[in-house]
């Protein structure tokens, strides 16, 4: 199969299971392009069958894969990088028309995602354990590193391309299969289309599978994932509502999880902060993706002094980013994913301006496309500034400050913990606020959203715990013990 999205001509999808194209007797459902509305793919809507097929085939891999020589696996991941590289504009057509993400974040997901697959291609190579002392005369400990077996993962439909290689291809790395369940919104670019990549670059059969699923249909699979005894790992990215419900089901399963939940990303800018940088780094991170990103910027903390100057500022860049069709290469504002994402952040809107908020820019909506927003003089009790819920979507709350403690107190208020961003030029005033914060992430001078496919990405609190990067070796594999004894015991009894 090769996913390919003519305008006007759906594709049909079938799901991936043990390197096979394979739509058994699914029937299918509709995935629609969210600026027009058109029909561009027919996906095949797969249930507990198809679930436990491909958890089946990923455990007959597993053994074989794990054993699989560094210097061959790595051959593989090079080879699937330069799949993705060849592959730059196909990818960027078909993110625009099933996410509405734009040139500048499908190009930015694209070559994170052909970094990710080179710097993993390594990883093979990593030493296997070490030896530990032993107290006991000729007793000898080594701890060895493990992969899991079978990883399930849940992919979520924003940033789905990217998203969706590190919830396939750090478990791959470390020596386990996977099983992929993408989001309903976006099968092709949240997992099918890797699953083409993998196929191409000479994965073996069974390392990969990908199950896809009607709207509403979710728990048929994952409920499989949860039972079933091979799967010893559930790698989950998407929202912290969803991951509630599936941590309950981890807890009575007792099944390891890796979460990459939401956030509630603030900015912090003294008043020495470089305003023309501010202006573009917040730009870049309040609105990447129509704010649809989990470390987009949400809140914005300003010294007074610079406090106008800055909005002033940020509102005429954004007032002039192009707002349209992303297939559109000068668009940077698309649509959003569905109506509920449209009515989230319209309630949030118009929530802030009852109770007697400032709007500088947008406000409005045209079908999907929700105008990016910034509103100033926000009342302490709306909704959109509380911090207690993530909004997802093209909405920017700013706020002047008098005293950095009160604003770095109230930047912390928050249940969510992924990113941070502190803007100064003052390096060690930067560095005091950045090691008291309580998030997985902070940058100093960067957007909240500064990724980087070496960079351990993960939040704390209510954004999860796992990370990505080299560092997911602590979430996809485990330590094993063996001790060898050369002499005899000495035993109480
Ligand atoms: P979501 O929670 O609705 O869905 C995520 C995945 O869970 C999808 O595959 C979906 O089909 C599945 N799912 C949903 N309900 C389910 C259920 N009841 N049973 C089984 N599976 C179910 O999230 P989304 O809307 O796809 O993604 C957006 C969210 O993800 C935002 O909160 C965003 O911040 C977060 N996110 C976090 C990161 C990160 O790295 N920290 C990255 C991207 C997105």
């Amino acid at each position: 199969m090769t996913i390919t999205v003519e305008q006007g001509s759906a594709t049909v999808t079938t799901h991936f299971i043990n390197g096979e194209w394979t739509d058994a007797e699914s029937p299918t459902f509709a995935v629609t392009n969210p600026f027009n509305g058109e029909v561009v793919a027919e996906a095949a809507a797969g249930g507990r069958r198809e679930a436990e097929a491909a958890v089946a085939a990923a455990a007959a891999a597993y053994p074989a894969w794990a054993a699989l020589a560094p210097g061959e696996r790595q051959r593989l991941f090079l080879k699937a990088a330069d799949i993705v590289d060849r592959r730059h504009e196909e990818l960027v057509e078909l993110m625009a028309v099933e996410g509405g993400a734009s040139r500048a974040f499908s190009s930015f997901q694209i070559r994170l995602s052909s970094a990710m697959l080179r710097q993993a291609a390594g990883w093979g190579y990593l030493p296997a354990g070490d030896v530990i002392r032993s107290d006991i005369p000729g007793r000898t400990a080594t701890v060895t590193r493990k992969p899991l077996g079978v990883v399930a993962g849940f992919t979520p439909w924003n940033g789905a391309f990217y998203l969706a290689w590190r919830t396939f291809l750090l478990p791959l790395a470390f020596g386990n299969t996977t099983v992929i369940k993408p989001s309903e919104l976006a099968p092709m670019s949240a997992g099918l289309v890797h699953a083409e990549i993998l196929e191409e670059a000479g994965f073996p059969a069974g390392t990969f599978n990908v199950v896809t699923h009607a709207p509403g249909e979710a728990a048929a699979i994952s409920d499989v994932f949860f039972e079933s005894p091979a799967v010893r790992c559930i790698n989950f990215t998407g929202s912290d509502k969803t991951a509630r419900i599936l941590g309950a089901q981890a807890g009575r399963a007792l099944k390891r999880m890796v979460l990459e939940l939401g956030g509630f990303n603030p900015v912090i800018l003294l008043d020495d902060a470089d305003i023309d940088e501010s202006i573009k780094a917040v730009t870049f991170g309040a609105f990447l993706h129509q704010g649809q990103v989990c470390m987009n910027s949400r809140k914005i903390y300003v010294d007074r002094s610079i406090h106008d100057e800055f909005v002033a500022g940020l509102t005429a860049r954004v007032k002039s980013l192009k707002i349209g069709d992303p297939r559109d290469p000068e668009v940077i504002i698309g649509p959003l994913i569905n109506e509920r994402a449209v009515q989230q952040i319209d309630e949030r809107v118009q929530d802030a301006l009852n109770r007697g908020a400032t709007l500088e820019t947008g406000g409005h909506s045209d079908g999907l496309i929700y105008e990016p927003t910034i509103l100033t003089h926000v009342p302490a009790d709306a909704i959109c500034t509380t911090g207690a819920d993530e909004t997802f979507g093209p909405l920017l709350v700013i706020e002047a400050f008098d005293d950095v403690e009160t604003a770095f107190r109230a930047a912390q208020d928050t249940p969510y913990g992924l990113s941070a961003s502190i803007m100064t030029r003052d390096r060690s005033r930067g560095l005091d606020l950045a090691e008291r914060f309580d998030t997985g992430i902070v940058h100093i001078n960067a957007p909240t959203m500064a990724s980087e496919a070496a960079l351990p990405v993960g939040g704390v609190k209510d954004s999860g715990w796992g990370r990505s990067g080299l560092y997911a070796i602590e979430d996809f594999t485990e330590l094993r013990l063996t001790t060898v004894s050369s002499k005899p015991g000495r035993y109480p009894f």
